[in-house]
């Protein structure tokens, strides 16, 4: 289970326009930690920054005290999976959609991982299980299920480090009480950074870090942070 470091980050898109500025922050190995802040904070940034979407302009980026810059595009991608806001599934089978990420998954693994995002439920349902089509042309999930998949997508390459990416905020609020249940369950053994909104959806966080004008603004426990509203 990796730490992620973020050293004294700074990037923008464009270069009149920084959007992060000197960050810096640490998910401890084996921690949950949260980053909220307004929309447009850079939040999403972040997440692009660790799978190296872009590149710092200056700071450095460490997994398990290692600059990611200096690893392999590889085994960055074995080390992180992500669970994004809206998970955008092939019109394929629900294995498919599943094990698509890992060629080799075999039906165990997919099973496994269907497992571990509670999918079970719901495959146990379909008329032919993992065969079945879901997507444009065959069955039409609803946005929890979809999420589900995602979920099960992301748990099939077994990745140490979870980003969440407002995986619950598209969802009906009892739905995201579901959801969130399940990824709370799916974290406990590996490091976990969820980016949300909501101080509601990261209650569990070990720590939180609030994100404001690409700097953290504050940080603190959900009881702490509460206290200062
Ligand atoms: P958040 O996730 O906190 O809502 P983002 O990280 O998505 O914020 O975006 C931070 C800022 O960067 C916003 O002002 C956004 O408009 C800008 N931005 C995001 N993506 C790009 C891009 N590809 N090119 C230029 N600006 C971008
Ligand atoms: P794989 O190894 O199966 O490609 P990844 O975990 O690398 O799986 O990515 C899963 C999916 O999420 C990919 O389609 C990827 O493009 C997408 N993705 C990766 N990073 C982000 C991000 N920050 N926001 C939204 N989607 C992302």
């Amino acid at each position: 289970r990796p730490s992620v470091v973020f050293d004294n980050v700074t990037f923008g898109y464009e270069p009149e326009r920084t959007i992060l500025r000197g960050l810096s922050f640490e998910v401890p190995a084996g921690n949950h930690v949260a980053i909220v802040g307004p929309s447009g904070a850079g939040k999403s940034t972040i997440a692009r920054l660790i799978f190296r979407f872009y590149d710092p302009q200056s700071g450095r980026i460490l997994i398990d005290g290692q600059d990611i810059s200096t690893v392999t595009q590889a085994s960055l991608r074995a080390a992180l999976g992500i669970v994004p806001q809206d998970s955008v599934l092939f019109n394929d089978t629900i294995g498919y959609n599943i094990g698509y990420g890992r060629h080799g998954a075999s039906q165990q693994e997919i099973e496994d991982a269907a497992r571990a995002a509670a999918l079970m439920p719901l495959i146990d349902r379909l008329p032919q299980h993992f065969d079945t089509e879901v997507g444009e042309r065959g069955l039409k999930l609803s946005g929890g299920e979809k999420q589900r998949v995602a979920i099960a997508r992301t748990l099939v390459k077994n990745p140490p480090i979870l980003l969440l990416d407002e995986a619950t905020s598209a969802l009906d609020t009892r739905t995201e009480q579901d959801i969130l249940a399940t990824l709370h369950r799916v974290a406990e053994n590996r490091t976990s950074l969820s980016i949300a909104h909501r101080l509601s959806t990261i209650a569990e966080s070990d720590r939180i870090f609030v994100l404001n004008d690409g700097r953290l603004a504050e940080q603190g426990t959900h009881t702490e942070l509460l206290r200062h509203d």
